[in-house]
């Protein structure tokens, strides 16, 4: 087989992976904030309780033959379904191709995951379970200290400051600005970003974190969407933040020094 198409065909599979976990993620979204197990039962319509059979469950394409409904009871199955199972497709598609079809990739692809699920939960319910950050911290500090290249070290000074900024944040916010600050769950979860990425790309991710919720809460005010006084998760810009530090986090930091250098 011509090279391309070997590569075409891993990024493929890559892809039907990362959506099939995606379909698994969706289970952890709905399930982890109502403290229901994720293994049992199996999936099953939450409107009329009908098991859902293999061939309804196919990710996004089952979403599509459907028209987004339930086959036994026409219920609107929420669109965030087969979006979750392609963000986790593409991620996965494009983390194996920034990274390469490595040990750190896949460690990246099991963050990403981790930040999709947080993500989900902070939007739907304002929960950041710790059954994926506690988890998520330990593998961080083991990734680090064995496959990634930032070294034992960097992560747990990562996870430290992370989380310790944030705890400071939440600590002083009633005093600076006179209302409650993050949760406790925006703090581990900074700390289990920290632990796999290191410390610059955790201050990084609060920066651009901060910036893109100031940005969009203002927005979302002007456009009346939202009350000043109303609470918007933090959570979900968190994820964005991390993100962008884990892609792009070296051009941004290579590009400021030339800024400096002048
Ligand atoms: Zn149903």
């Amino acid at each position: 087989m011509h090279e391309s198409q070997t590569l075409f065909s891993a990024y493929l599979i890559v892809g039907l992976f990362g959506a099939l976990v995606g379909s698994f993620l969706n289970v952890c979204i709905y399930r982890l904030p109502r403290h229901e197990s994720i293994a049992w039962p199996g999936s099953h319509c939450p409107s009329c309780s009908q098991a859902i059979a293999w061939y309804d469950n196919v990710p996004i394409v089952s979403y599509l033959l459907l028209a987004g409904r339930c086959r036994h009871c026409a219920i609107r199955i929420p669109y965030q379904y087969p979006l979750v199972e392609a963000l986790n497709a593409l991620g996965y598609v494009w983390i194996a191709w920034f990274f390469g079809m490595t040990w750190s990739a896949a460690t990246y692809g099991i963050l990403y995951s981790a930040l999709l699920v947080v993500a989900g939960t902070d939007l739907s319910h304002k929960i950041i379970p710790n059954a994926i950050t506690f988890p998520g911290i330990i593998l961080g500090l083991l990734s680090a200290a064995t496959i990634l290249p930032l070294g034992f070290f960097n992560g747990l000074l990562g996870m430290l400051v992370g989380g310790g900024i944030l705890w400071l944040l939440a600590w002083a916010s009633p005093y600076l600005f006179g209302k409650e600050g993050m949760g406790g769950g925006d703090i581990k979860l900074l700390a289990m970003i920290g632990a796999f990425l290191g410390w610059k790309p955790a201050l990084m991710t609060i920066m651009v974190g901060s910036f893109l919720g100031s940005l969009i809460g203002v927005g979302l005010i002007a456009a009346k969407v939202i009350r000043r006084e109303d609470y918007i998760p933090f959570g979900p810009f968190l994820v964005c933040g991390a993100l962008v530090s884990l892609f792009f986090g070296q051009s941004l930091l290579d590009w400021y020094q030339g800024l400096l250098a002048g």
